[in-house]
């Protein structure tokens, strides 16, 4: 009886625990590198575990550097788009043969047996000498020898302030493989995606060089003219790192935190350093106040380093070009260190989710600019993304917008995808604050962050939070924000003419003009100067937005199929000299020309 109650309990825990599981990677890599050629010999031991319900007969590798050849996707897509990225234009295709990046394969071996390999750009396909059988492991060896290319993107040799190296993607490095299958995506432009694990990284280079990377130093050991730096970080998706004779290193130890912040700048001018000490405390004080609004950030260490060609994050480190006005600096930096959260900590598939990493991000950023460093950016407090708003308004009358779910690569221009990632996915926080309530929103992110942080969410894992914090249904949301480029658009109307002829009532009736429905809320402002507001939450929410500060008077629900909704206000006490809908801006309402009313 009792060993019959255990088995059925099992039975139930089983049943009851969610689905979710995700691949683990556990690399060792040994790299040995030669500086004068700006080549390198890799040795990597990459122990794989299957943790899908799935047998895996083939296997994928990125080979990002093979990206910066002449006649590459990157190049071809480069030289087709209207506007393609300044850095890239058709600079690949001029790269000589020194100048390219590439990875031959030499060697690749499954627990011992030699695989039959192809490699197709930047893409290595892989068969497996044997299926990998669900919640089993195997052990794959490489050997590559690889050629750092001319800094083109992100990665790359002699950047354009004198870095040495920038190693950014510079590994074959596993795809990953989630519920949706393999996503070997080729590096074309941008997005990473990758299984999260374990990194041992030994780094042989010569001995003048400095080396700044993901992870925790754990020895530097001195042999002939070379030093090896050995790295470890666990549970990242990523390893950077880059290497430079000139570096400086500072070291702030911000106790309170758990943290060692590191800094790696070329004392280039004494502007220069004096930017780069001045970003020190600045960087801890951003730290401390992302730690508290949206969650601990969980390793100790952190790094911003002089390098790549613009700012770009990675686990536990950045890599960011240094001369720059000090605004621009602490901006960039603090931007690519919220994605410790958003991405590198809730690692999102940012092929088809850019804008929960990169809008998340931004969302953040203009939140931390507003509380803490108002002094330095100035942004309107009472809505910090007015100009995140502004940059969506312009860039819709170009008629050039794709739906946020297109996949990152395949937006038809760079500005769509820049302005759908950064700035309409920003405004997707802003405006959900707008529906369920700014406490909501700020508790769900949290929570969002706890639930989901080392583990690759999708929108609707994210969806979930929000809706049980809430208790509104926002699938509605999604659908019309993320999956089309439908847009908001409501007018305001009145009229003395009520049925029971009331001459101190009015008819208001609201007017939804553009595609997307949503939730309104409308202030009426009286002669004294008193005001008043009203909302309209929408049926399908199946809730309402958090009124526990009994601040909004609460109409009937919408039913969005309806184009018009009226409602009445009662003028006999005091007369009304304004009524306006979405009076704080919060609602990405294209038109305002038709929000307000004015009585004279
Ligand atoms: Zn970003």
């Amino acid at each position: 009886m009792l060993m019959f109650k255990f088995f059925f309990f099992l039975f139930l825990v089983s049943f009851n625990s969610y689905s979710y599981w995700q691949q683990r990677v556990e690399y060792k890599i040994i790299i040995d590198f030669d500086h004068k050629n700006h080549q390198f010999l890799g040795k990597q031991n990459l122990k794989y575990f299957n943790n899908s319900k799935d047998t895996i007969n083939k296997v994928y590798f990125h080979l990002y550097f093979n990206a910066f050849q002449p006649g590459s996707m990157m190049d071809v897509r480069s030289r087709s788009l209207p506007d393609p990225d300044r850095r890239v234009m058709d600079r690949i295709s001029k790269l000589n043969k020194n100048e390219i990046g590439f990875h031959e394969i030499k060697k690749i071996e499954q627990d011992g047996k030699s695989l039959k390999h192809h490699t197709q750009g930047t893409v290595l396909e892989v068969e497996l000498s044997h299926p990998l059988l669900p919640n089993e492991s195997t052990d794959f060896y490489l050997e590559y020898f690889s050629q750092v290319p001319v800094q083109i993107r992100r990665s790359g040799r002699n950047n354009k302030e004198g870095i040495d190296y920038s190693m950014a993607q510079w590994f074959p490095k596993i795809a990953e493989y989630d519920e949706n299958g393999w996503h070997a995506n080729p590096y074309i432009a941008r997005e990473f995606y990758a299984p999260w694990g374990d990194f041992d990284v030994s780094i042989s280079i010569n001995k003048d060089y400095i080396v700044a990377a993901t992870g925790i130093l754990e020895s530097k050991k001195k042999e002939k003219n070379k030093n090896t730096w050995n790295f470890k970080a666990r549970d990242v998706h990523d390893f950077v790192w880059a290497a430079d004779p000139d570096y400086v290193h500072d070291i702030l130890k911000v106790d309170s935190e758990d943290l060692e912040l590191h800094f790696y700048y070329q004392k280039t001018n004494d502007e220069m350093v004096s930017n780069w000490k001045r970003l020190q405390d600045d960087t801890a004080d951003a730290f401390r106040y992302i730690n508290k609004k949206f969650g601990k950030y969980p390793y100790t260490k952190y790094s911003v380093i002089q390098g790549g060609d613009g700012g770009m994050e990675y686990p536990m480190a950045t890599l960011i070009t240094g001369e720059r006005s000090y605004p621009s600096l602490l901006s960039v930096t603090i931007h690519e260190l919220i994605h410790s959260w958003y991405q590198m900590l809730l690692g999102t598939n940012e092929s088809y989710l850019a804008w929960m990493d990169e809008g998340f991000t931004s969302f953040a950023q203009n939140i931390t600019f507003n509380n803490e460093f108002n002094e330095i950016y100035n942004l309107n407090s009472i809505n910090p993304l007015e100009r995140s708003y502004n940059r969506y308004y312009t860039f819709i009358k170009s008629g050039l917008e794709e739906p946020l779910s297109t996949h990152s690569d395949h937006f038809s221009t760079n500005q769509a995808y820049g302005v759908g990632s950064y700035t309409k996915g920003a405004i997707f926080l802003m405006q959900l604050g707008y529906i369920i309530g700014e406490e909501k929103l700020f508790k769900g992110l949290r929570r969002y962050y706890n639930e989901w942080k080392f583990k690759h969410p999708d929108e609707y894992d994210f969806l979930r939070i929000m809706e049980k914090e809430s208790g509104i249904e926002l699938d509605w949301y999604i659908d019309y924000w993320v999956k089309t480029t439908h847009q908001i658009d409501y007018s305001i109307d009145y009229s003395f003419e009520l049925k029971e002829k009331d001459q101190n009532k009015i008819s208001v009736s609201i007017n939804r003009i553009g595609k997307m429905p949503m939730p309104i809320e409308v202030e009426v402002l009286y002669e004294d100067f008193s005001s008043e507001n009203y909302y309209i939450p929408l049926s399908i929410m199946r809730g309402e937005k958090d009124n526990s500060d009994n601040k909004l008077i609460i109409l009937e629900d919408w039913e969005w199929v309806n184009e018009s909704y009226q409602f009445n206000l009662d003028m006999s006490d005091k007369e009304i000299k304004k009524i306006e809908i979405n009076p704080s801006g919060e609602m990405a309402d294209i038109d305002k020309s038709n929000n307000i009313i004015e009585f004279e």
